[in-house]
């Protein structure tokens, strides 16, 4: 989910594959490390921490090499650690390989890898690559990480060297991006147009399924099935501030734009939909103890805390077991109760925020299992759990957390399901529910690019001083995440309220001037909410109504209709979000705020 740069030519490599790394910072990554050929063999250098340490290390190094490979890592599989770092070599030391993504079935790879007699120094799925290829290798490097690949199941950018080819980088993409840009005498290969457009700006774009070599004298690219591609040029006219943000204008629309994929990437190798199950790694050992779970109790805050309440009607609802959702702030200072055979899930985008941290600690010292749901790994909460689960949403860079978001509801979608699956929920309803989860990153695809009428709707109302959101059930945490959204970034004021709650207080405030948002999709406390709606509109407040695709009944009452498309009731919440996310992105934008950078917010919470 990281960086990668490659160069062969005839520049020193070192100061180019640097800089390369340096341009490709602002992704966030935990590690770096690049590899050379300059000689009998294959030399590495790598280190956690920024990328100034991986400089310390090369100053006054004499690598003259004209030919790496660098790499920035956002650990999926094994902490952050100088080992786990990439680029990783093979057991006989002479290939080197740098990874993006996951290899979804690198156990069964490495058991059959140790059984020929490898071993393994990291944690990584990558360290299990590079000797698949090692394997496979029997002259042609290009030959053998086709055959590799043909073996692996998940996603991968990769650039490989040998250091019997001093002239040459194997390259293969699957699901992460990789661009080839083209110099006079010099190739380079990169996960990123920025970290490279100081050096080139003529690039061809690589596609799935390609695989293809960069040598000094050219560039060749085929299908992994070996058929021919043809392929033009682009030269990119990009500011690399521009590139930096996908082409979007802020991190945040990227991030909101890029959920089809990590939704995809949260699910990945998890759903088992021929037989209704599902399988979540980091939960395996901890499943008897699920099993007997009398309480889950899910501590968080902010964003993540409105993903724990989705997660509690999805748990109660689909698993049947009582879920506690607490403000980790007071949980830790309000003396709790807790039951024998507790599960507390602690939840965290950044794994670092103090509160669900001490919060963990207290659960833990009272004697709840205690795991964690987090996206960054190695990170304290994923360190100090017993157990979890990853978002594998990539980093989140936008303060204002989106992407994040939709992945630990996804997550608690799984959880709900595995923890029915022991609890009596069929095979149908299971399988029914995975179907609709697979649907659920082509719906949200549809959702974004319908925006249009979002981007006039952010218009219409940009000015106004406070907004009310409304849902009922499962969506009423989708108002109240919809409000947090507009609050933090655009500072309009924002209030999140269960839709028949409202007449007890908040109805006084509605006029014409107060825009009501309401999260009405298709479903059992529908016929409820459109008298809800009713309420609002004989107030003459004004109604932006996020409905289900073929629902025409809130047509006659809203000011506003906003269409999602039909799925599973439980699975909602992924699909009404997304408009409330953007809504709030583009109210923002139009009062010209700084949308990655609100006032006063930080994107990792470490003070209490
Ligand atoms: N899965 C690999 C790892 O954990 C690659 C991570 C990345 O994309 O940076 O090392």
């Amino acid at each position: 989910m990281c960086g990668i740069i490659g160069y062969v030519g005839s520049k020193e490599a070192v100061p180019l594959l640097l800089n390369g790394l340096k341009r490709l910072e602002y992704r966030g990554y935990d590690s770096s490390g690049i590899a050379l050929i300059d000689g009998p063999e294959i030399q590495i250098l790598k280190k956690k921490g920024k990328l100034e340490a991986l400089e310390q290390e090369l100053l006054g190094g004499k690598q003259k090499a004209t030919i790496g490979i660098g790499h920035t890592r956002w650990a999926t599989h094994g902490a952050p650690n100088d080992v786990n770092a990439h680029p990783h070599l093979s057991g006989n030391g002479s290939i080197a390989l740098i990874h993006n993504g996951i290899i979804e079935n690198y156990i069964e790879l490495k058991k059959t890898l140790l059984t020929k007699g490898y071993t393994f120094k990291s944690d990584t799925d990558t360290e299990v690559l590079v000797n698949l290829i090692a394997e496979f290798y029997d002259g042609d490097l290009q030959a053998a990480v086709i055959r590799a690949l043909r073996r692996v199941e998940g996603t991968y950018g990769i650039a490989v060297i040998h250091v019997d080819h001093p002239d040459e980088i194997v390259f293969a993409r699957k699901g992460s991006p990789l661009v080839v840009g083209i110099g006079e005498g010099e190739y380079l290969i990169a996960s990123d147009l920025a970290a490279m457009v100081e050096h080139t700006r003529d690039v061809v774009f690589l596609e799935d399924g390609e695989v293809g070599t960069i040598s000094r004298n050219g560039f060749t690219h085929i299908k992994l099935d070996e058929s021919p591609i043809s392929r033009s040029v682009t030269h990119i006219d990009f500011t690399l501030e521009q590139i930096e943000k996908g082409g979007y204008k802020h991190f945040m629309l990227k991030e909101i734009m890029e959920q089809p994929i990590t939704l995809e990437d949260s699910m990945r190798g998890r759903l088992l939909e021929e037989v209704g199950e599902i399988r979540l790694g980091g939960l395996t050992e901890h499943l008897d103890a699920l099993t007997r779970a009398e309480r889950i109790l899910l501590l968080a805050c902010g964003t993540s805390y409105h993903a724990g309440l989705v997660g509690e009607y999805l748990i109660e609802d689909l698993a049947r077991v009582p879920v506690e959702v607490e403000y980790a702030s007071e949980f830790r200072y309000r003396h709790p109760v807790i039951s024998p055979n507790t599960v507390s899930f602690s939840i965290s985008q950044s794994g670092e925020t103090i509160d669900t941290l001490e919060a963990m600690r207290e659960a833990k010292k009272q004697g709840a299992l205690s795991l964690g749901i987090v996206n960054t790994v190695g990170s304290t909460i994923a360190r100090e759990s017993e157990g979890g689960v990853y978002l594998h949403a990539g980093p989140e860079i936008g303060v204002a957390s989106t992407k994040a978001f939709t992945s630990q509801v996804t997550i608690f979608a799984m959880l709900a399901i595995l923890l029915g699956r022991q609890r009596g929920m069929s095979d149908s309803v299971a399988k029914e529910l995975i179907i609709a989860l697979k649907k659920i990153p082509s719906q949200v695809d549809q959702i974004l690019k319908h925006q249009d009428q979002i981007v006039d709707i952010a218009k219409t109302f940009s000015r106004a001083s406070n907004f009310l959101y409304l849902g009922r059930g499962i969506n009423y945490p989708v108002a109240l995440e919809g409000a947090l959204k507009l609050k933090e970034i655009s500072y309009i004021h924002a209030e999140g309220y269960p839709a028949a709650e409202m007449k007890h207080g908040p109805i006084a405030l509605i006029d014409r001037h107060m825009p009501v948002v309401v999260v009405a999709p298709q479903d059992k406390n529908h016929a409820k909410i459109v008298s809800n709606i009713e309420e609002v509109r004989a107030r003459d407040g004004v109604v932006i109504a996020i409905v289900s695709e073929d629902d025409h009944e809130v047509d006659r009452l809203a000011n506003h209709i906003i269409r999602v498309p039909e799925t599973h009731p439980s699975l909602m919440p992924l699909l009404t979000v997304i408009p409330l996310q953007l809504l709030s992105y583009y109210a923002a934008d139009l009062l010209n705020l700084d949308v990655d950078k609100p006032r006063n917010l930080a994107k990792s919470v470490t003070v209490e």
